[in-house]
């Protein structure tokens, strides 16, 4: 072995690898791929079986064949058009035949008569010629190994300026130089257990595989590998804050809680009971609550986050409530407002646009203790907000937030009670192994009474019929949202859109309603205005960009009409239809659509077959792949390199159980055994910390 085997390939540039000077290291760079290591670990894509030989006199043009031939001539030519075309003369066990390659300059002068190369491409046959296009091919010199041809090669993810050819030669050389340098670090026991291939050996075969079954096994071995470092992430984590205790402590639960059942009007559903329980029990406990609330829209989580921020409120303690946007601040601030004021408890917005004056003024109350529950945005625990005793933070459809957030608050030596609720629906198969730093309650089930809203499918040009129906419903006293996408790199073109929408139904189909338009360009004071009137039942219809999305509540409403619902997401489109329904009667929820894609009217479709936001997220995940699906991004969960968490979701499963089996007999790692473990680990905690703060 050469000196430089000796060295770590994770502190070793790409540089040093043979072959790859400062130009191609930089080109490396655009890939991110900055070390030996970061060089072995990018994966091939795919893999591409040029073990048997194919020769292009046994098939037909378009198919792809592989042949060993020898050079006969040679010659190039420029067209008009700038292209470069290089034609070679070639011999083969079978005949002659041609390669043709385009604007690779320098490949002349490597095709002199007599030189053996394998070729792989697609065949042309015409003319009762045989010419190859190469896509790729290799030159034989010497016993040099051969890594392009001629056996199964790796396809890589790659960038424009960074060819398939060069890669893989700088992997292979790479490869030869430090894979003896990997030592295994995973567990014995569970290599075994699991039948994993062995670190150098996977590295080797997932690289430059002996054969498929090979380069699946090797794969495999990292698939584990990723999910197993994510999971003891998670472990830790939990672990970590588990740790310390809180400094508050709340008493039995009295009057304020019962007396806030008493006046709602209904009695809370089992679902919402249990988790409540769940939830107090939590309170109870000496370590701080850390749980993630799920409910499907309109599941009423509400309820259980003011019951949550109540018993605060109750032991002369505070809470903040966090809402994504200022829209929905404010919403739950009006809501928390009108139900809690009768019971003499002081709930204030902090919003961003407040005057300074107002602010200092609030922030006085907040920091002496005379307001019991805040509600704002994110910036509501950031810079000068002080509190008395905070007890109880709950965070509104935000998960990646409330992590950093409660990293953050825990620096300053706060450990309150965490509360993150959703309905973005991770499927619950799912939950346990996405969320495994949380506790996880689930609302599954909708409070009595509720209708399924019916789902239609409209082509564009019946648009006119789908209003006249929604003046109707209007005319029976009910209430429409027509909604209408914006995007943000379009945000102007679809601004002017739902403009011209309004004008279009204020003058047409819905002359006799009262129609208002929203949008996120209005001011603050406008948007309240308008929302206000639609929920006091001042507006009929209201014309919406998406701002709307989250939250709004408006019992009332019974029509949704979503415009180009082929722009939104799975996801959205749920949330939207949410909207509707919530009070009596039949809710009617029309999707229209140009169908350009198949993932468009895989959409629709599943709209239309099921109203369960949990069964939606895995028809998402089917239909984008979990990479695409927002709500699982904002789970926090790292970008694999090779797992998906639906597709190896079995794998998933053991490797939580190896993590936790594992932190609990030996949390700081320190037996001999899990030494390389340990300093794996955390090199991978330090990568992913964006994801997840590590006390
Ligand atoms: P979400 O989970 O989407 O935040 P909300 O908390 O906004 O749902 O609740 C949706 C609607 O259901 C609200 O109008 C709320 O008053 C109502 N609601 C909540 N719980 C119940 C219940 N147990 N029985 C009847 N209605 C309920
Ligand atoms: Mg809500």
């Amino acid at each position: 072995m050469s000196n430089m085997a000796a060295k770590n390939p994770l502190e070793t540039q790409v540089k040093d690898v043979k072959m790859i000077g400062p130009r191609r290291a930089e080109q490396l760079a655009r890939l991110k791929l900055y070390t030996v290591h970061d060089l072995l670990y990018h994966f091939p894509r795919e893999y591409m079986d040029r073990s048997q030989l194919i020769s292009p006199f046994d098939r037909h043009s378009g198919e792809i064949v592989t042949v060993l031939g020898k050079v006969i001539s040679s010659q190039e030519n420029k067209t008009r058009k700038k292209l470069t075309i290089t034609k070679a003369v070639m011999e083969c066990t079978r005949g002659v035949f041609y390669a043709v390659w385009f604007n690779q300059f320098h490949i002349k002068k490597l095709l002199k008569p007599g030189t053996r190369l394998y070729i792989s491409g697609k065949l042309n046959n015409s003319f009762g010629n045989h010419e190859i296009q190469v896509q790729d091919y290799e030159i034989i010199t010497g016993d040099s190994d051969s890594i392009h041809a001629g056996r199964i090669v790796p396809v890589y993810p790659s960038t424009s300026g960074v060819s398939q050819r060069m890669l893989r030669t700088f992997v292979h050389a790479a490869l030869e130089q430090w894979y003896l340098s990997y030592r295994e670090f995973l567990p014995r026991r569970l290599l075994d257990k699991e039948g994993l291939m062995v670190l150098p050996e996977a590295l080797k075969q997932v690289h430059f595989p002996d054969t498929r079954a090979l380069a699946e096994q090797a794969r495999r071995r990292f698939i584990f590998e990723e999910l197993f470092l994510f999971q003891l992430q998670l472990a830790l984590l939990r672990r970590n804050i588990m740790r310390v205790k809180k400094k508050h402590s709340y008493g039995v639960i009295s009057e304020l809680i019962n007396k806030y059942i008493a006046g709602l009007g209904f009695s809370l559903t089992a679902a919402q009971s249990r988790v409540v329980d769940e939830i107090m029990t939590d309170m109870d406990s000496p370590y701080p609550m850390n749980r993630l609330l799920q409910g499907d829209v309109g599941s009423g989580k509400t309820v259980v986050a003011v019951l949550t921020l109540l018993r605060a409120v109750e032991n002369g303690l505070q809470g903040a409530l966090m809402a994504p946007t200022e829209v929905l601040a404010e919403q739950h601030y009006l809501s928390l407002n009108r139900s809690l004021s009768p019971l003499g408890v002081q709930v204030a917005l902090l919003s961003g646009g407040m005057p300074v004056k107002e602010r200092r003024a609030l922030l006085e109350q907040i920091a002496t203790g005379k307001i019991s529950i805040i509600v704002g945005t994110q910036a509501l625990l950031q810079g000068d907000v002080e509190f008395k005793k905070l007890a109880v933070v709950i965070i509104d459809e935000q998960h990646r937030f409330g992590v950093r957030q409660r990293a953050s608050l825990q620096e300053k030596g706060v450990y309150p009670d965490l509360l993150i609720m959703t309905a973005t629906p991770i499927p619950r198969t799912l939950s346990m192994t996405v969320y495994g730093d949380l506790d996880i309650s689930v609302i599954d089930a909708l409070p009595p009474g509720r209708q399924p809203v019916r789902t239609y499918y409209v082509a564009p040009g019946e648009l006119p019929r789908v209003f006249i129906f929604v003046a109707r419903q209007v005319a029976e006293g009910r209430q429409a949202y027509v909604v209408c996408p914006l995007v943000e790199e379009s945000e102007k073109l679809d601004l002017q859109a739902a403009v011209d929408l309004y004008q279009q139904l204020v003058e047409g189909e819905l002359r006799g309603c009262r129609v208002a338009l929203l949008h996120g360009r209005m001011k603050r004071s406008e948007k309240e205005l308008v929302m206000q009137q639609f929920r006091a039942g001042q507006v009929d219809v209201l014309v919406s960009t998406t701002v709307i999305e989250v939250g709004v509540d408006v019992p009332n409403a019974s029509v949704m009409v979503i415009v180009d619902a082929d722009r939104f997401g799975l996801a959205q489109l749920h949330q939207l239809r949410g909207r509707v329904g919530r009070g009596g009667g039949q809710a009617h929820c029309i999707l229209s659509a140009r169908l350009r894609s198949r993932e468009a009217a895989e959409r629709i479709k599943a709209m239309k077959a099921s109203q369960d936001g949990f069964y939606l997220a895995e028809k998402d995940l089917q239909i984008r792949g979990p990479g695409d699906m927002a709500g699982v991004r904002q789970s926090g969960m790292p970008e694999f390199r090779l797992a998906n968490i639906i597709r190896d979701r079995d794998l998933l499963r053991s490797a939580r159980r190896w993590a936790m089996a594992l932190i609990s007999k030996d949390p700081e790692l320190r037996a001999g055994e899990y030494h390389l473990l340990r300093l794996t680990l955390e090199r991978y905690n330090k990568e992913n910390s964006n994801f997840y703060h590590i006390g």
